[in-house]
């Protein structure tokens, strides 16, 4: 069972219970109860019960060092996160029905990091997951511009509502997407994306679909990792002229992972990397760093444009607790320059990977690095391998031969060697 990583299967149950009964035994209790639309990393799944930084403790009281988890984007655990949950737990949570300053100031200070990008007046809308972001989002750019086409790139993941779903090929195959979707190339050097989006729109266009959005995330992570994305600017001037929104997915590349500059105007988002001006920015993983919180930055025209059709409500969206979360963890990002980290550790861990042979190419921004093997094969087997060393990484891309490199923005110089380490063991020679 090849995907991001190597899957548990299931048909491997009994070879497991040889090797470990215990978990064996919970492998079984999980599939009769969660049934078998769920995966679990790993030929020998692992469980974790307790983390710290960029570690996670077994039951067995062993250390693994996560380079793979970006949604406990400040550390696991960390303190001053897991006090502003249970503080505001242990006093209130209501909805976004009442007034509640610290949901506007969170807000405010949210849309202060845009730097302008979204406007002068920009909105903060809530949500849960990044899933509902990017299915507002599309609701927000059918609204505001009456068109119902929507273009993505070829291997991209938004998400997993039925209309998200739909504009995520990585997900289900290229059948799998919408009538009103057209996938593009991502961008890569000698590409054409901009042409390739003009294709697209007379595609659309002929089937009688005007553009509602180019979605794109902006640093492409399951097309494999790629941060520079040449001639996005220029397919970005392309879907604006044909009256169409540009919807950065911040899910991945948001909050700092791509190592800008905390302090700059819109360092701590992917968009400013490429120098673009989007229309609506998602939001989600490691906003409330393991809380489940989310959401869409938009320009005000157009949140006026979807509020002209009706009300928006979303029960847990921007709950008090989920905001209490956020606050801290964009304060923590701040207070411990995490982007600082993120560009330091990513450029030492890059200029290191380039030194192996093994790699075809090596990409990286900040604490995103996507390494290139020659097939899936020998990128699967360096997983694998890494396991047996504990180290947690995985595979991306439309061939599944990069390795995504991906840890909690707090990885010291000790964890960069311990994974550098690993890989000069794990590595085809
Ligand atoms: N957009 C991107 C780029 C993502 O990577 C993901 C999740 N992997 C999502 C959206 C969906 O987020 P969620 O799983 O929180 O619904």
């Amino acid at each position: 069972m090849a995907g991001p990583t190597t899957y548990f299967d299931p048909a491997d149950l009994p070879a497991l219970a040889e090797r470990d009964p215990r978990a064996a035994a919970l492998v079984a209790r999980r599939i009769a109860a969660l049934g078998p639309a769920y995966r679990l990393f790993y030929r020998d799944p692992v469980e974790f019960v307790r983390g710290d930084g960029a570690h996670l403790i077994d039951r067995d009281g062993h250390d693994w060092l996560d380079a793979y988890n970006n949604v406990p984007s400040v550390g696991h655990a960390h303190p001053r996160v897991a006090a502003a949950i249970a503080a505001q737990a242990a006093t209130l949570t209501t909805h976004t029905r009442y007034l509640d300053e610290a949901t506007i100031r969170y807000a405010e200070d949210l849309l202060g990091t845009l730097g302008g990008a979204l406007g002068d007046d920009p909105n903060a809308m809530f949500t849960c997951t990044g899933s509902e972001a990017n299915d507002l989002a599309l609701r927000i750019a059918v609204a505001a511009t009456g068109g119902r086409g929507v273009i993505v790139t070829e291997h991209a993941y938004h998400g997993v509502t039925t209309e998200v779903a739909a504009i995520s090929p990585s997900l289900g195959g290229p059948e799998s997407i919408a009538p009103w979707v057209r996938m593009v190339p991502p961008p890569r050097a000698g590409g054409d994306l901009a042409a390739d989006v003009r294709a697209a729109l007379d595609s659309l266009a002929a089937a009688g679909y005007a553009p509602a959005a180019l979605v794109v995330d902006t640093i492409f992570a399951s097309d494999g990792v790629l941060p520079d994305a040449p001639g996005l600017p220029e397919a970005v001037a392309v879907v604006r002229a044909a009256g169409g929104l540009v919807v950065a997915d911040e899910v991945q590349p948001g909050f700092g992972r791509l190592g800008g500059d905390a302090a700059a105007p819109g360092g701590l988002w992917g968009f400013t990397r490429h120098g673009l001006r989007p229309d609506l920015v998602t939001l989600g993983k490691p906003m409330g760093n393991g809380y489940p919180v989310a959401g869409v930055l938009g320009r005000a025209e157009h949140i006026a444009a979807f509020a002209a059709r009706g009300r928006y409500f979303n029960t847990f969206g921007g709950n008090p607790v989920a905001i209490a979360a956020a606050q801290s963890t964009l304060d923590v990002v701040r207070d411990e320059d995490l982007p600082g980290n993120a560009r330091r550790v990513g450029a030492r861990l890059v200029e290191a990977l380039l030194g192996f042979d093994a790699f075809v190419d090596v990409r990286g921004a900040g604490l995103f690095i996507g390494a290139e093997l020659d097939s899936e094969d020998a990128a699967l087997d360096v997983v694998a391998r890494l396991r047996e060393r504990r180290i947690l990484i995985a595979t991306a891309g439309a061939d599944n031969a990069t390795l995504k490199i991906r840890p909690p923005l707090c990885f010291t110089d000790a964890d960069a060697d311990r994974l550098l380490d690993g890989l000069a063991a794990a590595l085809p020679r």
